[in-house]
């Protein structure tokens, strides 16, 4: 129940979807828990859940594709314990086919995706090399492994973000710092509601499955992650995707 006492966890994007359900698990296990969100209305509604339920942890804002909010978001952290554990979920799609894809469209991906994860996670490194600890988790994506048609911006930024996490994992190891990736396949979020019924059915007759995943499925490996029973485990892709990609 208390495995996570005294911890504090770093969820960024946790409003809904899949940072909301790992929100959930941390807070439900002890840890105190910061989740963010990019409007306060979303970040105080993250704090009244989390208090609710007679959790500790707090909601705050930040827009990690920006520089001035990612600023304002570090003055806040100063005045809570430093996070010991981060979770960079925060991520977005823009599609299009590459021949139509405009500048914006790449840019937007990149600079939240890959560079907003650098920013979160070069805020939180000092206190967790000081601490001798730390865990970071990036969720990446099945399509930064498999590629996907008219995702050539997100795939970029999520195969990218693997690269990052087998990069840092060699950088931090010896400070007891462990560096993984989640590659989630289609999970059931808002992202996935967008999609058309054909691209739904199409993306079903390709997984094992035979269903799209929970939330809650990707929370699970993010717990096994950070718990003490992973602390041999760095710088890996675990892929939770019904079977979709086997690479
Ligand atoms: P979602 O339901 O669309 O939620 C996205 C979250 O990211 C929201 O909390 C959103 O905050 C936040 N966010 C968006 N732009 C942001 C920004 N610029 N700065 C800070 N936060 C921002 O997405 P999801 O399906 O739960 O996906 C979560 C992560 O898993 C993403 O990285 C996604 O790429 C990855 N993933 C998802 C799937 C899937 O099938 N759903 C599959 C593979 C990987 P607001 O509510 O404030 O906008």
């Amino acid at each position: 129940m208390n495995k996570y006492k005294d911890k504090v966890v770093l969820v960024t994007g946790a409003s809904r979807g899949i940072g909301k359900a790992i929100l959930n698990k941390f807070a439900k296990h002890g840890a105190f828990v910061i989740g963010t969100a990019t409007t306060e209305t979303s970040a105080d509604i993250i704090t009244k859940n989390v208090t609710a339920d007679n959790n500790t942890g707090i909601g705050l804002v930040l827009n990690i594709a920006d520089k001035l909010s990612i600023n304002d978001f570090s003055h806040k952290l100063k005045d809570l314990n430093a996070p010991c554990i981060l979770i960079n979920n925060a991520g977005i799609t823009c599609d299009n086919l590459l021949m139509r894809m405009k500048d914006d469209e790449w840019e937007k991906v990149i600079n939240t995706n890959l560079t907003g994860m650098f920013h979160v996670t070069r805020l939180c490194m000092r206190a967790m090399m000081k601490q001798r600890y730390g865990r970071i988790i990036n969720i990446s994506s099945v399509v930064g492994l498999s590629g996907n048609p008219g995702q050539s911006n997100y795939s970029a930024s999520k195969a990218g973000m693997l690269g990052f996490t087998r990069s840092l994992a060699r950088e931090v190891g010896s400070r007891g710092i462990t560096v993984n990736a989640v590659a989630p396949g289609f999970i059931s979020t808002e992202m996935t509601d967008e999609l058309t019924d054909d691209i739904r059915d199409s993306i079903l007759n390709q997984i094992p499955l035979a269903r799209l995943g929970h939330p809650e499925e990707i929370a699970n490996v993010v717990d096994f992650l950070s718990s003490d029973q992973a602390a041999y485990i760095t710088g890996q892709t675990i892929s939770v995707n019904g079977g979709m990609y086997m690479g």
